[in-house]
């Protein structure tokens, strides 16, 4: 049997390591991709970092790490019918029953017997990966591969920024992490006409000025409701779109919501916070709402548009690159929050 290098968590412990293992063979369902590009993303640093929800979530180790990729099809499974060897795909990570409720009302996304690859099943920090042939997503060959990796977090922020309005709009989103840039970005090609941008790490706010944020403020050094009031004629942002887990972020953007206004959020704080129900969405008549995941399929077809039309420029938020055998230094960085996206290549 051929041997592959992969990234796997092999041990209930913080850490990872490099291993050998068999290329795996695709199931009937399923293709295999040899992985051309791999990006980080923060579950995966939960999971080098072996945070609680790491040690609740691992039970079955060794795990291969990673879910972002673009990689090229080399085999195939035997009822696989819409996919061919040498399609480029980058591939959705919520992996779906297709016969529960929610997959069979649209809702895929939230399947109630979902589970995720790079956590669930092995993962794609390897030079070879097993990606169930539903979740493929051929790409557009114009769409370079780095992009291609990164459109999984780059569905996030296209799932955010139109799960409401926002033409014409003025728009708060806090916290400037990778998929914070993103929603820059698709915010300010979707014509947002006012994007004030929150984060408190300095390397980030750079980014955030770069990508096109017209006012980017450290909560560290001022205070952000007055701020903001003041920058939207005292009536607050028409859309928060929240992107950092933070709760005093959280409960700030409530504060500097216009009445009426919508919340979208998808930062996940790291334990239950409070806020005021009362005066923050039943009085200010706020449309808040979770966002989870990508729409299945139909973010990825926003997504894959936006890529292919040339309007969306990820360049400045690809920031750092190295092989797959230097994960170690990508996590770092990630932790050091002194970083865009980065990309590991096997
Ligand atoms: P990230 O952790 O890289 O980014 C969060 C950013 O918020 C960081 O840059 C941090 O410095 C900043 N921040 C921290 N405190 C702040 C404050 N008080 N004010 C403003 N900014 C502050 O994460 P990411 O990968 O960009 O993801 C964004 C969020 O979305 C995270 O909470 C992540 O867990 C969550 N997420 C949710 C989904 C989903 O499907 N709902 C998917 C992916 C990620
Ligand atoms: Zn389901």
């Amino acid at each position: 049997m051929p041997k592959m290098k992969a990234i796997a968590k092999t041990k209930p412990a913080p850490g990872a390591e490099i291993i050998e293992i068999d290329i795996p063979t695709p199931g009937p369902d399923e293709v295999l991709v040899k992985v051309l590009a791999t990006s980080i993303c923060g579950t995966d640093l939960h999971i080098f970092e072996w945070n609680k929800w790491a040690q609740n979530r691992f039970k079955n180790l060794p795990r291969v790490m990673g879910h972002e990729l673009c990689g090229e099809i080399i085999e195939i499974g035997k009822n696989v019918e819409n996919l061919k060897k040498g399609d480029i795909i980058s591939a959705e990570t919520h992996i779906a029953c297709g016969h529960c409720y929610l997959c069979q009302t649209g809702n895929a996304h939230i399947c109630v017997n979902g589970s995720i690859l790079g956590v669930d099943i092995n993962g794609v920090f390897a030079e070879y990966a097993v990606i169930p042939a539903n979740n493929a997503w051929v790409l557009d060959k114009r769409i370079p591969k780095d992009h291609a990796s990164v459109m999984e977090p780059l569905g996030n922020a296209v799932h955010t920024v139109l799960a409401g309005d926002i033409a014409g709009n003025s728009v708060l989103i806090t916290g400037c992490g990778p998929i914070g840039l993103m929603s820059i970005a698709v915010s300010r090609i979707c014509g947002a006409t006012q994007i004030i941008a929150t984060e408190i790490n300095a390397y980030r706010i750079e980014l955030a000025k770069k990508v096109g944020a017209d006012l980017v403020l450290n909560p560290k050094e001022e205070k952000i409701v007055p701020r903001v009031l003041g920058e939207t004629r005292n009536l607050g942002v028409d859309a928060v779109l929240e992107m950092s887990g933070n709760p005093t972020a959280i409960r700030d953007a409530f504060e500097a919501l216009r009445p009426g206004g919508r919340y979208s959020i998808l930062g996940i704080p790291d334990k239950p916070m409070e806020i005021d129900l009362g005066k923050h969405i039943v009085f200010k008549y706020a449309t808040v709402q979770g966002i989870n995941g990508r729409l299945m399929f139909s973010t990825w077809h926003q997504t894959a548009r936006f890529l292919s039309s040339g309007r969306l420029d990820l360049a400045p938020i690809i920031t750092h690159r190295f092989s797959l055998d230097e994960y170690e230094k990508g996590m770092e960085l990630m932790a050091s929050g002194n970083c865009g996206k980065i990309l590991l290549y096997p």
